[in-house]
C-alpha cells in the first residue's frame, strides 16, 4: 500500500473513493477541500470578522488553526469564542487559552453561569425530563450568537463536519421535521435580521475521520473524550446506521448531503412564509411566542 500521489506510506484511506494518502498529501487534501468549500459557497468575504466557535476539542481546534492560517494571507480577521457550560471535570479550556495566547488570537469566553445564572450541571440535576444535549444545544446556540453580535463579528464559524450534517439531515427527515432542515447547509442564517450572525461550516464536506486525522497529525493540544451527558440516543442510532451503510456503500454520506443540498432551495421556498418572531420574554428572535431559551429558564424556575 502506498500514497496515490507519491508512493510514501499512507496514513489514511479516504472512504468515499478508497484513495490512500501519505501525511503531507493528506494535509494538503484536507486544507484544499476546506478552502474549496469556503470559496464555492461564499462562506467568507473580504474584511470579514469571523468568530470561531471553540470547544477545546479536536474539530474546533483544527478549524481555528486553519482559519488563522487563512487570515494571515487574506484580508479577514478571526477571533475565538468559547462557551463554558459548567460541566464538571469535562469542559477544559486551559489548552485553548494557551494556544490562543501563543498565536495572538483574541479569545472570549462566555459561561452559562454568568449569562443564565446556572450551569448545565444544575439543569441536569433539577430537570429530569429534558435531554441535556438539547438543553445544552439551545443555550450554546443562543450564547454563541450573542457573543458574535457583541463582538461585532459578521460570521460565526463552527466545526460541523459531513458526519454531523448527514446525521442532522436524516434525523430531521425521520422525525418529520423538514422545516428544521431549512436551517442546515454550509452557510445558514442569511436572513436580513441584525440579531442573527450567519453561521458557516468550512468542514462541511470533510468526514469525522478526516477531521480527527488532521487534528492528530497536527498534534493540537486537545482533550479527547466524550461529554458525560452525551446521551442523544437518536443521533447515536442514526450515526451507527449511516456508518454501517457507508461501510458497504461508500459515498453514502456524500450522497445524503448532495441530495439535501439539491432539495434545500425548494425547502426554503416552501417554508419562507414562516417568519422569525420575537420572544415575549427576552425579545430575542424565536420561532414561537416564547423562545426555547426562555422555556428552559422558566422550567428551571418552576422546579
Ligand atoms: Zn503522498
Ligand atoms: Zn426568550
Amino acid at each position: 500500500m502506498s500514497c496515490k500521489e507519491c508512493k510514501e506510506k499512507p496514513v489514511i484511506r479516504l472512504t468515499n473513493n478508497k484513495i490512500d494518502l501519505c501525511r503531507s498529501h493528506f494535509l494538503r487534501y484536507f486544507e484544499k477541500k476546506a478552502l474549496k468549500t469556503i470559496a464555492k459557497h461564499h462562506l467568507i468575504s473580504k474584511k470579514d470578522l469571523v468568530a470561531v466557535a471553540c470547544s477545546g476539542g479536536k474539530d474546533s481546534m483544527s478549524l481555528l488553526y486553519l482559519l488563522n492560517k487563512i487570515a494571515r494571507k487574506r484580508d479577514i480577521k478571526i477571533m475565538a469564542v468559547a462557551i463554558d457550560e459548567g460541566i464538571k471535570d469535562y469542559r477544559e479550556l486551559k489548552n485553548l487559552k494557551k494556544y490562543c495566547k501563543e498565536n495572538k488570537i483574541n479569545l472570549k469566553i462566555y459561561s452559562f453561569k454568568k449569562e443564565f445564572g446556572f450551569t448545565l450541571d444544575n439543569v441536569v440535576k433539577k430537570i429530569k425530563d429534558l435531554n441535556p444535549c438539547s438543553v445544552c444545544g439551545v443555550l450554546r446556540r443562543r450564547l454563541l450568537n450573542k457573543a458574535a453580535v457583541e463582538l461585532k463579528a459578521n460570521k460565526l464559524a463552527t466545526a460541523h463536519n459531513l458526519d454531523d450534517e448527514s446525521q442532522s439531515v436524516m434525523m430531521n427527515y425521520m422525525r418529520g421535521n423538514l422545516e428544521r432542515s431549512t436551517r442546515l447547509g454550509p452557510i445558514t442564517g442569511l436572513v436580513k435580521d441584525k440579531r442573527f450572525v450567519p453561521r458557516i461550516k468550512p468542514f462541511y464536506f470533510l468526514t469525522e475521520k478526516e477531521t480527527a486525522t488532521y487534528a492528530y497529525l497536527k498534534q493540537f493540544p486537545v482533550k479527547f473524550g466524550e461529554c458525560p451527558y452525551s446521551v442523544d440516543s437518536f443521533r447515536g442510532e442514526i450515526r451507527d446506521l449511516i456508518n454501517e451503510i457507508e461501510k458497504r456503500h461508500s459515498g453514502t454520506k456524500n450522497a445524503i448531503i448532495n441530495s439535501f443540498l439539491g432539495l434545500l432551495p425548494c425547502l426554503k421556498e416552501s417554508y419562507k412564509g414562516s417568519k422569525v418572531k420575537t420572544c415575549r420574554h427576552c425579545s430575542e428572535p424565536s420561532s414561537g411566542e416564547i423562545c426555547n431559551t426562555c422555556l428552559i429558564i422558566n422550567k428551571l424556575k418552576k422546579n
